[in-house]
């Protein structure tokens, strides 16, 4: 049986596992990145090179180890350098004489030709394009309550009594939804789930802030890469909203439905420039005019567009009024940095919460803080 691996991106990846396996290939599961992953991709991508590809290129090389022989991975948009990582890996693992096949998926509708012929290769169980469109259609439905469970999370953490049992109660819910066998039961599993997370003691006097998180989508969808951000603002008291969710992401990515993001974006940068520039500037102002204390962005370090986004953010900043506070993120990051820098930017957050009413903002909104 053929043995294929795939990136390895948040809760995801026991549902692409099972996909690889119910099309008739052996899947090699990839660990969730780790120092000895970091380290086999820095020794072998370019210096320069963003955190993500250094880490999927670590990836593929320890999946390597394990016997994989096809990796599949997703494409990229614009002029950034995503859309170079299948051939760029492609290249170093060839030129160092590793025997794997990198199958990179663009969107259906961008060569749908080149796309059938792909997935032509990897069904080597040879099912009819309708049982493919089936199983598509449960997996994408098993990311759904995924995400569903993960957003829930996301406001009972920093409102719960007992530090660690959201993430407790996640997992439980993340087994329910795997163990899932029909559309039905995935329906089961998410209203369990759901329900289990709201049944969690909370305090609800507890000052609660709001924090929007907005960034290059690999550092932004995997925990063991920024650090489990999420869960540390949730712990600081911090109710968080991600800007990406894989669901929708491959769901807009897929059938090219326009973002709101765009739109708010375009007085600040007008061009796509690549990566997630346009959707982090329109998803910060979002969250400034629906009230969020303030707004984080994650940033591989080396990401043009998301340099770019931070040169932007100090206008973002005044004529909203929303402080934002950014990481760039490398193999030199480490957790307890980020942890100090977060109380420091949480207590921040609090401080200016409890202060009495003040308007702030420049000429384009005027928010108020306080209450
Ligand atoms: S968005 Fe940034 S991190 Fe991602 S590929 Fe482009 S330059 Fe690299």
């Amino acid at each position: 049986m053929r043995k294929v691996t795939f990136p390895h991106m948040g809760t995801s990846v026991f549902i692409f596992s099972d996909l690889i396996r119910d099309l008739g290939n052996e899947p090699i599961v990839p660990l969730q990145p780790n120092k000895k992953i970091l380290d086999l991709g820095v020794r072998y991508a370019p210096e320069f090179a963003c955190l993500p590809f250094k880490v999927l290129l670590g990836s593929y090389l320890e999946a390597m180890e394990r016997g994989a022989e096809v990796v599949v991975t997703s494409g990229g948009n614009g002029p950034c350098r995503a859309g170079h990582y299948g051939e760029v890996a492609q290249k170093i693992l060839d030129s160092n004489g590793y025997k794997i096949e990198i199958l990179v998926f663009d969107s259906v509708f961008r060569n749908p030709f080149q796309f059938i012929r792909k997935l032509n290769y990897l069904n080597k169980a040879k099912l009819s394009y309708w049982s493919i469109a089936q199983l598509i259609r449960f997996y994408w439905r098993k990311l759904q309550a995924l995400d569903k469970l993960e957003r829930c999370t996301h406001k009972v953490r920093p409102r719960a009594l007992n530090k660690g049992i959201t993430t407790k109660v996640f997992k439980q819910g993340i087994e329910w939804i795997q163990q899932s066998r029909n559309l039905g039961e995935i329906e089961e599993a998410e209203q369990q789930g759901l329900l289990a997370l709201k049944n969690i003691p909370q305090d609800p006097d507890r000052m609660i802030i709001r924090i929007g998180i907005v960034g290059e989508i690999y550092v932004l969808l995997e925990p063991a890469v920024n650090h489990e951000i999420e869960e540390i603002l949730g712990n600081l008291g911090a109710e968080v909203d991600r800007s990406i969710y894989l669901s929708g992401w491959a769901h807009d990515n897929t059938f090219g439905h326009k973002k709101d993001s765009l739109h708010y974006a375009r007085p600040y940068l007008g061009t796509a420039i690549g990566g997630h520039a346009q959707e982090g500037i329109g998803h910060t102002i979002m969250y400034a005019q629906n009230g969020f204390d303030g707004v984080i962005q994650l940033a591989p370090f080396t990401c043009i567009p998301e340099i770019v986004v931070k040169t932007i953010a100090p206008r973002i900043t005044k004529d909203y009024g929303i402080p934002i506070l950014t990481f760039f993120l490398d193999e030199q990051t480490g957790r307890a940095g980020m942890q100090t820098r977060l109380e420091a930017f949480t207590d921040m957050l609090k401080r200016k919460k409890r202060q009495p009413l003040k308007v702030v903002g420049g000429e384009k909104y005027a928010r108020v803080f306080g209450n």
